[in-house]
């Protein structure tokens, strides 16, 4: 029987209280037996800010390198709008992804039955949708040099990015890709543009490498990440795991997630390396979508891109795929009983606040 130390980091906005939703999680399931979880908690974001003028503390720093995950609400709001570009909120986040040394960022795109005549489109394309975007995170063009914007002398300006993908960073994204298929329906679609680009070349070289040394296995597919898109929304129930690059990754990843719905729903992990000795990976666990000011301190929030995240770090950290597989059928049986926050509520719908969903996900687990 493991116990697990979680980082606790619930951020601005409405990060706090969803926060709270995913604590009576935990302490359900430390009641439960098994496997149970310490917990610390400390401020990132514009809290952090406030308090000590940057957007995490060293102290935090090292507190989330110690955890076993970090489980992270949301960052940022208008209050920070003025602050200077290194200590704005959001560079707590990132200052998280680059210590922590996360390249895999996983985000799924499920459709819960009860919810499949939410989305835009046809019933028959969402009910059942149980797909994966893998994003690789630190590398591409987001961090390529030269980036720049040069004076052209003659009234014109350029401006330039520069993507660089290493040998190394494809390799390791694709293992990753095969052993999450491995996991679900042992399919993965790996996406570049090979057509156009040097590093999507690469890419396909490299992916079909790893495929040949020991993923044979899983069924591979390549296509093209623009035609990928295009088959994303026609039928997306064809992909299992989508592999790409950091930038057709950030598109994809958000076109996949408007698929099921609302932005309170989705979850994300991002993860690294697997240590060399003890094997676990530093994992960060968050919902999609950002601190909410707008609704913040209103209980109109929606916990479940929050606790689902949770879950995630069941699945990916601990492998608590058992208990995973409880919270994320507790969410469903939760919305089949027509529970609704806010930003769920059709016309007519009875809505109900953060705190009673929360409450009633772990009535039903
Ligand atoms: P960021 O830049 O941090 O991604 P954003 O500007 O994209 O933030 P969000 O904070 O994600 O925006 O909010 C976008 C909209 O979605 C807002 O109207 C917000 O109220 C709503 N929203 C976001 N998360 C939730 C949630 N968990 N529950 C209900 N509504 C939400
Ligand atoms: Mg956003």
């Amino acid at each position: 029987m493991a116990t697990h130390k979680l980082l606790l980091l619930p951020g601005d906005g409405i990060g706090p209280e969803i926060m709270a939703e995913v604590k009576k999680v935990i302490a359900w399931l430390n009641a439960r037996g098994g496997d149970t979880f310490e917990t610390e908690e400390d401020l990132v974001g514009g809290a952090a800010y406030d308090a000590h003028g940057k957007a995490i503390s060293e102290e935090a720093m090292q507190k989330a390198l110690a955890a076993d995950a970090v489980i992270f609400g949301a960052v940022g709001g208008p209050k920070w709008d003025g602050v200077d570009y290194e200590v704005r909120p959001e560079a707590g986040l990132l200052r998280l992804r680059k210590d922590l040394e996360l390249f895999a960022n996983l985000r799924p795109a499920i459709c819960y039955p009860a919810l499949a005549d939410a989305s835009s489109l046809k019933h028959d394309v969402i009910e059942g949708l149980d797909i994966l975007i893998l994003r690789e995170l630190t590398g591409g063009v987001y961090f390529g040099e030269p980036k720049e914007i040069t004076d052209l002398g003659n009234g014109q300006k350029r401006g330039v990015d520069t993507q660089v993908y290493d040998t190394y960073e494809i390799e390791r994204i694709a293992k990753m890709a095969f052993e999450l298929a491995r996991t679900r329906r042992n399919k993965v679609t790996s996406m570049e543009k090979r057509n156009v680009m040097k590093t999507g070349v690469l890419w396909h070289e490299v992916v079909d490498d790893v495929h040949k040394r020991g993923y044979e296995d899983v069924e591979l597919e390549h296509m093209l990440a623009d035609a990928g898109g295009m088959q994303l929304v026609r039928w997306p129930k064809q992909f299992d795991v989508i592999v790409t690059d950091n930038l057709f990754g950030d598109m994809l990843s958000d076109v996949a997630a408007m698929l099921t719905g609302s932005l309170g729903m989705l979850p994300s992990a991002s993860l690294g390396a697997p240590d060399g000795k003890t094997g676990k990976r530093k994992a960060l666990y968050e919902p999609v979508h950002g601190s909410a000011p707008d609704i913040a301190g209103t209980g109109a929030a929606n916990p479940i891109a929050m606790i689902a995240s949770f879950g995630m770090a069941l699945r990916y950290s601990f492998e608590m795929v058992e208990e995973a597989d409880l919270v994320d059928r507790a969410i469903a049986a939760t919305l089949e009983k027509g529970l609704r926050t806010r930003d769920l509520a059709g016309q007519g719908d009875a809505v109900v606040s953060t705190a009673e969903m929360g409450d009633a996900i772990v009535a039903e687990l």
